[in-house]
């Protein structure tokens, strides 16, 4: 009997941050993921969030909150 692994692995991009379910990153390619990321802030409203702004963040999605590089 074999077991199937259906886990799906969230990736962030090193470089703008972003968090992807089991795809690269569209903007730089697969050799920018890393699975070594922590914490994760969801920006549904990038214009008018603080938190947005102060992460220099200017597009809606999740992002990690730190990233190994
Ligand atoms: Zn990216």
């Amino acid at each position: 009997m074999s077991v199937k692994s259906t886990k799906k692995k969230y990736m962030a991009c090193k470089t703008c941050k972003r968090i992807y379910l089991d795809q690269p990153c569209p903007d730089h390619g697969d050799s920018h993921m890393t699975d070594d990321w922590y914490g994760f802030l969801i920006i549904v409203d990038p214009v008018n969030s603080q938190i947005a702004r102060r992460a220099g963040i200017t597009t809606e999605g999740t992002y990690a909150i730190k990233v190994r590089q």
